[in-house]
């Protein structure tokens, strides 16, 4: 069975065609800059020993398009790698918010668009890009079953006491304001992956993955199900990122519109984008802020400081959540590469039974890395993430 998963973003679509009788990445590509004057598709087909890289530089005014170019592209005869667009049995989705009317991924007919627009308001930036992408796929494969996979479906487990914010109870049941939670094919991805590592069931351990890239999110998974998560009704809450801001006093909020004349319509860009790591010491790249913490700068001394913190003190509190810990389990392109953020995390926590050994953890890892000492209570891994398997995965038990 061959499945295409496309994420499209509002003027971006990524996309990756798998065949799932290997779990094998066939194709997988970028279109980026659609609607601009230029825009530019970046394809890869895999051919067994690495990746043949073509690059295409037009403009590409819409979606549709930009899908053109991909059939085009995955079938052409030598850099293609099936002969007809027929030959893909089905299409998975990625759609960011599923609100509380998704808990699992679902077939999309006429009903289910009609509910991933109705959570639009919840995700103004993202659901109706990914419905664009639904209805290019639609169009442009008919007869193919569409299948969308929200974000936020691995996370709709956790009990009310942890989605619920203390809030007037009405501003939940009338404004559907409630923890949602984000990353959820990852978490689900890595968590289920981790369990397999150690042998077991995913029903048999409790584990907290910690997913640090760009975005960067918690979730305590308790037997399988997301008990709790960082993120909250948007992708703004929790940990740090690179920059956004995660957890902060709300009441900061009116204190800057009041006294530093911040515009309410400004805050948003604020706190998404002028936060978090960059607030700190001006870089969002963990790269970039390590070698200049390394020539000395204070600055991103404390950004990694202050984020490594945060991911600590919430490894300390889903600890508390689930009980038991048997696995801290590190994904995301900072979660994979960064052994300097990882020690910082894990040194020091003893006391929770987490004792990680630092040769094991140097390093940048893309395969599974067991990182603990041997005889650590807890055990500590690298799981690297893949959000596009899993998507693929979910697409093909849901048409099962
Ligand atoms: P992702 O969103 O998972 O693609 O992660 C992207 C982020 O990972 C980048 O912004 C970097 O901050 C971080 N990253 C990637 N490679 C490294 C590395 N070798 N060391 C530290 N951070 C890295």
């Amino acid at each position: 069975m061959k499945v295409l998963v496309i994420n499209a973003g509002s003027s971006s679509l990524k996309y990756q065609l798998l065949n799932m009788e290997n779990e094998a990445v066939m194709a997988s590509g970028i279109v980026e800059r659609i609607g601009d004057k230029l825009g530019v598709l970046t394809h890869k087909k895999m051919n067994g020993t690495g990746e043949e890289k073509t690059v295409i530089e037009q403009a590409i005014p819409d979606h549709k398009v930009g899908m053109h170019l991909v059939i085009d592209l995955i079938t052409h005869k030598e850099k293609g790698v099936i002969s007809d667009k027929s030959e893909i049995n089905a299409i998975g989705h990625r759609v960011v918010q599923g609100g509380e009317s998704f808990n699992t991924s679902i077939l999309i007919d006429a009903s289910v668009k009609k509910a991933i627009k109705d959570n639009n308001p919840l995700a103004p930036l993202h659901n109706p890009a990914n419905l664009m992408g639904i209805d290019v796929a639609e169009e442009l494969f008919p007869g193919t079953p569409n299948v969308a996979v929200f974000d936020t479906e691995f996370h709709q487990t956790m009990p009310a006491k942890a989605f619920l914010y203390a809030l007037p109870y009405e501003y939940y049941t009338d404004l559907r304001i409630r923890r949602y939670g984000f990353h959820g094919t990852s978490h689900k991805y890595v968590a289920k992956r981790a369990a397999n590592l150690l042998g077991k069931n995913p029903e048999d351990v409790n584990i907290i993955t910690v997913h640090l890239g760009n975005g960067c999110s918690m979730a305590a998974v308790k037997k399988g199900k997301c008990v709790d998560t960082s993120m909250g009704m948007t992708p703004l809450a929790g940990v740090m990122m690179g920059t956004r801001s995660g957890d902060f006093d709300p009441a900061i909020i009116s204190y800057l519109v009041e006294h530093k004349g911040v515009k309410v319509e400004d805050l948003d860009d604020v706190f998404n984008k002028k936060s978090g790591l960059k607030g700190i010491c001006g870089m969002n790249d963990m790269r970039d802020i390590h070698s200049k913490a390394e020539q000395g700068d204070e600055m991103a001394k404390l950004a990694v400081d202050m984020f490594v913190y945060r991911v600590k003190k919430y490894i300390g509190s889903y600890a508390a959540v689930l009980g038991t810990l048997d696995m801290v389990v590190f994904t995301a392109g900072i979660g994979e590469n960064d052994d300097i953020v990882r020690k910082g995390v894990c040194e020091d926590m003893t006391s929770l039974g987490i004792d990680i050994d630092t040769e094991k953890n140097k390093g940048r890892f893309s395969k599974p890395q067991p990182i603990h000492k041997e005889g650590s209570k807890v055990q500590v891994w690298i799981v690297p993430t893949n959000e596009e398997l899993q998507i693929a995965q979910d697409t093909v038990n849901t048409l099962k």
